[in-house]
């Protein structure tokens, strides 16, 4: 039985310049009203266990008011009663909406990790990936947060962003250090389809660092994130030790998980599954056929492996031969002889330990690497 959950809230203020996740903008209090009532049958229909990760994630979940908010956290503790001792409950963040009140509600409804949508420190910046919060609101949600007691906070920074210079990625990452938190979440921008990126670079007129500048961007960031005394423990995520993400661990190590709201992914009994991304369409189904899954299919044992050797990699530590053996009966070099041969020849893989993990040169050249896993 699985026993990490996330669960999806949709809405946001506006829809930042990048941004093509799933997310709803509005300014109608009956549409979350609506869509909580739709999480709550979902929620509603599974009886788990007992439970040792909750992430809420979106869009931006602190987008709901404190009635809202009260509300979501009574469905949260409803439906899951039994929470393990070590429980890490996440609840992602923008810091444009955060107020003292909020925390605390938080904090009282279980919450004991924060991941804010940082992004940058630069003002400038921010608004140039239409963000809608600024550099002093970040500092006060982190103050704030603490106030409420809660101390295991995160925040995701960006880098590759338009005219983005090395200095001001410094600058966000010396800020970032200066705030003391525990963790920190780094991602380089994609311009993804049917954004105002997109628009924007068929027209030419978004201007992004080039791709050396980009790595060479990462490259400081990880630089730095060590020399403050940071384990760099996953692709993208860095944690002071003992803070690292739990609940990201359970899809790194591809374990199952429920996955409740618009667009949201849950791994079950073997199957995984896709619910409807659309916010409207997910009220409407959930009210009228009480299931908004879109896409289900039962994962192969050939497919599990697979995604055993790429999400296992991409945490630095590497994949456990021996984990491997224990699920799925077989031999690590049996199964996956000649990639590992491959990867480890031309230096992108090795040996440390008893795992098998990503080398310095293999992390940044990791998508090819997972793409040798797989079969044809
Ligand atoms: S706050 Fe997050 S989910 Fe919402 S539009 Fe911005 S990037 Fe997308």
């Amino acid at each position: 039985m699985a026993n990490a959950v996330y669960i999806h809230i949709p809405f946001c203020m506006n829809r930042c310049f990048y941004c093509d996740f799933h997310t709803y903008v509005t300014r109608e209090p009956q549409v979350v009203w609506n869509y909580l009532q739709a999480l709550e049958k979902e929620i509603g229909k599974h009886s788990a266990g007992e439970i040792h990760t909750i992430y809420v994630g979106g869009g931006t979940p602190t987008f709901l008011d404190v009635k809202q908010m009260d509300y979501l956290l009574s469905i949260i503790e409803k439906a899951f009663p039994k929470r393990g001792k070590e429980l890490e409950f996440t609840m992602e963040a923008n810091p444009g909406t955060i107020d003292q009140e909020k925390l605390r509600l938080m904090k009282q409804g279980g919450v004991n990790r924060l991941s804010y949508g940082v992004q940058s420190f630069h003002d400038g910046l921010l608004k140039k990936i239409g963000r809608n919060h600024s550099r002093n609101q970040s500092y006060l949600a982190i103050e704030e947060a603490r106030k409420a007691g809660i101390e295991n906070i995160s925040i995701d920074l960006m880098f590759g962003l338009p005219d983005q210079t090395m200095e001001m990625l410094e600058e966000s990452l010396r800020e970032a250090f200066q705030l003391k938190i525990p963790h920190l979440s780094v991602y380089s921008l994609k311009v993804e389809e049917n954004t105002v990126f997109s628009k924007w670079e068929r027209k030419g007129t978004l201007s992004l660092p080039d791709e050396d500048t980009e790595f060479m961007m990462f490259k400081q960031i990880i630089a730095r994130a060590e020399e403050e005394g940071f384990h760099w423990y996953e692709i993208s995520n860095f944690a002071r030790n003992g803070y690292e993400s739990k609940h990201n661990q359970v899809y790194w190590e591809n374990r199952e998980y429920y996955g409740f709201g618009a667009g949201a992914h849950g791994y079950l009994d073997g199957v995984r599954y896709a619910n409807i991304g659309s916010t409207m369409k997910y009220i409407k189904e959930m009210k009228d056929k009480n299931s908004a899954i879109e896409q289900s299919q039962r994962v192969s044992i050939m497919e599990q492996m697979e995604e055993f050797m790429m999400l296992g990699l991409r945490m630095l530590r590497g994949v456990s031969p021996r984990e491997f053996h224990e699920r799925y009966g077989k031999e690590l070099k049996d199964t996956f002889g000649s990639p590992i041969d491959e990867f480890v020849t031309k230096g992108l893989l090795e040996w440390k330990d008893e795992s098998l993990r990503l080398t310095r040169n293999g992390v940044f050249l990791g998508n090819n690497v997972f793409a040798g896993f797989l079969s044809d």
